[in-house]
Order: C-alpha cells, then structure tokens, then sequence
C-alpha cells in the first residue's frame, strides 16, 4: 500500500489535460479539462479555466495532447507469477496447474514473491495500472515489493487446503488471515481482503469458515469461480455440486466477492451473481489463451452485476497489460454475440468502448470495494490517476478520446501516472524502482526456476 507521507501534502496541484475521461456517474468527458490533487485526493475536476480559476496559487502542469483518466484498476492477478511467464504456455487450466504448482512448491519463498511482485508492479504502474486485486503466496512479502513501487495492491492470506510452499497447516492459514485483517482494517483506498483459492483447492467446511472471518472483519473475498469446464466436472466430482452452488451455500455470494472468470455461468448463476451484488473479475485473455471459453459478460452486465477487468497472472495472459485486456474485451463480446445478435448492429453495439473503460476503471474499483475511494475522477477520490499521449500516428485524430483509449491507444502510450496524488510514473519512466532492476531480478529468478 502506498504510505502515508505524501508529496503533496500543503500544496495543491492542477493537473491540466486536453481530455479528462472522468468515467463519473455522468460519464463526463472534459475537452481541455482540469483536475486539483491535494493531500492525496482529488479537490476539483472540471473544465480548467474553472479549475485553474478557482486555484490560484496552484502548482500547475499543463499536459497538452493528454487525456487523463483514473488509474486503471486489475480486478484479479496474481503478481508473483511473473517469474513463471512463458513457463507453461498453450496448455488448458488443469494441464497449466499440473505444470505449474509444482514450480510453486519447489522455488516460491518471501523473497523470490517480494522480487517478483515489485516487478509485476513496475510493469502495471508503467502500463496505467494502480490498483491490482491480487491472490498469491507469501502476500505480506509481496505487499513490501509492491509499496516499493508506491503501487495499490489490494491482497490478502491465500488459503488453500494443501500447506503449499508455506507448509502451513489450515489452522496456520486461517490464523494468518485473522492476524492480517485485524492488522490492516479498511480506510480510504485499502479494503481488507481474504483470497480462498476455489472451490476445488479449498473444502465447503473451510469455506465457511473464511466466510465468517471476512464477515467479521468486512473483508473483500477473492475467489476463483467456474473458469473452465474442466473445472465444472471436479467440482461436481468433489462436492457434488456447481462452484457457484457450494459458494452460495457457504454464503460467499455477497457484495465484497470477487469472482475471478465465472466463465461457465447458467441464466440462474447469472441471475444470482447480480441480485446477490457479487462481481466478477473477466480475464479475456486468460480465458482465451488457456480455451476456458468465453464468459457472459454482456449480460450479466445487463442483469445489473459489477463487472470488473483482470489480467489474471503472468504465467497464463502472459503480461499484465490492462490495455490488451480492455480492448480484447470489447472486441471479444461483439464478435462472440448471441447467434441472434452475430453479425449484426447489436452485436457491434455489445460492450462499447465507455462501457469498457468503466469496467476497467470504476467496475474494478467497486469489485475490489473500492467504489467510493478510486476508479473514477471525482471529487473526494484518492488521487490515481494517469495521462495517455493521444498525440501520436496510431492515436490521432481524436474523434472520441475514450474510443481512442480503447481501440487505438496502448501501455506504451502511457506517460505519467499518480497514485493518492504522488507521480510513480514521469516521462514514461518510474520514479521509485529502477526498470532495469527488476529486469535484471527476472533474469535471476528464472535461474531459480529452471536451473539449466
Ligand atoms: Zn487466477
């Protein structure tokens, strides 16, 4: 989690852009737009002759052919795996887990994840991302290596049946669970959060009982759910019932559950996932590259769930660039449209580039429940934020900036980036950790996991 110093506090700042996507209620789009960042939030957002007006003695940066928009939020991923990416490719989910946990459980200790994770952070900050919804081992270590980078990482105790590299018992992983989210109660930009793996790593019984502990202390659950069909017919193997079923039945379908994928959902589970005000993390590319499927996204949009964005782990997309990850969903749900709507207006029309945008900005932040703290450029947010150069050969003209952030923009594009008002990214460099760093610890950790 960021600190708490913060390098604007006593001074305001006015951030000037040629276009602020607030992704607001209103989904205000301001031509020659303004934002005040002050103690970490955000004090104004407007037009900026307003906004300048209204702060005069302001520092002021004036950031023309930009678009600003909130920090971009990666709703499920797991940070640590950057040193397995390229590791286990072109393999469906049990095949890629088969491959992969044993890694895991031969290489993983605390600083291996804290070099990895600061890693991923260094990646995700330069490519927009501020907050991250992240499920791995050792997430304490991977907590330091991600405040080193003054990146949001919303994490929490992996809980898994196996002792796993830990060689913890379940009674030491619940234990650990209780002690960070006693540790670490919410405040404005951190929600406590408990990460049960699934419902085919983590027994009903258990499940229930990390039910109650996140309800006891109002934490944020993170949970793969119904990401493969293979996963479908172990689960029915195991308990005899649907993923979606035995969380229901424990009780962890309610708003603060983060269901990662939920690619296999029936009209009822989809029903359900909405009314209950239980989100869904949708990782397109994961689901593409390991043939999970394709998850019903446009309607359980229209059924009213909230919907965020995820890259999933750099071991299965293989980068952890929300970029990609908003554009494949919005090109993936046109071309993948109901037989009725293929090929047609409505199927064009599915998930525009707003609605996109939303996901991976204000719907991520509510999934995280995060919904009032960042995600949108609003007054009263916390201070994440980033500025895209729209003024470049694959970017211009501008007709619509959000379709251009959508369609046509891409990480490298990024240029500066704030979190809780402080620059992590200037010039398209980060501020804290050096990249060269953490290129140079990827190479030693892929020595670590294939010695050859
Ligand atoms: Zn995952």
């Amino acid at each position: 989690m960021p600190g708490d110093e913060s390098a604007t506090q006593g001074t305001t700042t006015v951030l000037r852009a040629d276009w602020v996507l607030t992704v607001d209620a209103r989904d205000r789009v301001l031509a020659d737009g303004a934002v005040a960042v002050a103690d970490g939030a955000l004090v104004a957002v407007g037009p900026a002759d307003e906004v300048l007006a209204a702060h005069p003695g302001a520092e002021v940066e004036h950031l023309r052919g930009h678009a600003l928009l909130p920090g971009l939020v990666n709703a499920h991923t797991h940070f640590g795996m950057t040193m397995f990416r390229g590791y286990a490719d072109d393999r469906d989910l049990q095949d890629f887990l088969g491959v992969v946990i044993p890694a895991e459980e031969r290489v993983l200790d605390p600083d291996r994840v804290r070099l990895a994770t600061r890693a991923a952070a260094v990646e995700s900050v330069l490519a927009g991302v501020t907050t991250a919804l992240d499920m791995y081992f050792f997430h304490a270590d991977g907590t330091a290596g991600a405040d080193e980078v003054g990146m949001r990482l919303q994490t929490g105790q992996l809980v898994v049946d196996v002792p796993g590299p830990e060689g913890w018992t379940w009674e030491q992983r619940l234990e650990g669970a209780e002690q960070w989210l006693a540790g670490r109660p919410a405040r404005p930009g951190w929600r406590p959060v408990v990460a049960p793996h699934s419902t085919y790593a983590v027994s009903p019984e258990h499940l229930a009982a990390v039910a109650d502990l996140a309800a006891r202390h109002d934490a944020a659950v993170h949970v793969h759910a119904s990401e493969s069909a293979g996963e479908l017919d172990l689960v029915a193997s195991l308990h005899g019932r649907r993923p979606l079923q035995v969380l229901d039945d424990v009780g962890l379908l309610r708003p603060g559950t983060v269901l990662a994928h939920a690619v296999w959902l029936d009209d009822d589970e989809v029903a359900r996932v909405a009314s209950t005000g239980t989100a869904v993390a949708h990782c397109p590319a994961s689901n593409l590259k390991l043939a999970s499927g394709v998850a019903r996204v446009p309607e359980l949009l229209a059924a009213g769930a909230v919907v965020g964005i995820g890259t999933d782990g750099p071991a299965s997309s293989n980068d952890l660039d929300m970029f990609v990850a908003l554009r494949l969903a919005a090109l993936l749900h046109k071309g993948a449209a109901p037989s009725a709507t293929a090929g047609t207006a409505a199927g064009a029309a599915a998930l525009p580039a707003a609605q996109v945008l939303r996901m991976a900005t204000a719907g991520g932040a509510a999934a995280v429940g995060l919904g009032a703290d960042v995600g949108a450029l609003e007054v009263g947010r916390r201070a994440d934020l980033l500025a895209v150069d729209l003024d470049q050969p694959h970017t211009q003209p501008v007709f619509d900036p959000v379709s251009t952030v959508v369609y046509a923009a891409g990480r490298g594009d990024v240029r500066h980036v704030w979190v809780e008002g402080r620059p992590v990214v200037r010039d398209g460099s980060t501020v804290r950790v050096a990249r060269d760093e953490v290129v140079a610890d990827l190479r030693a950790l892929q020595r670590a996991v294939d010695p050859r």
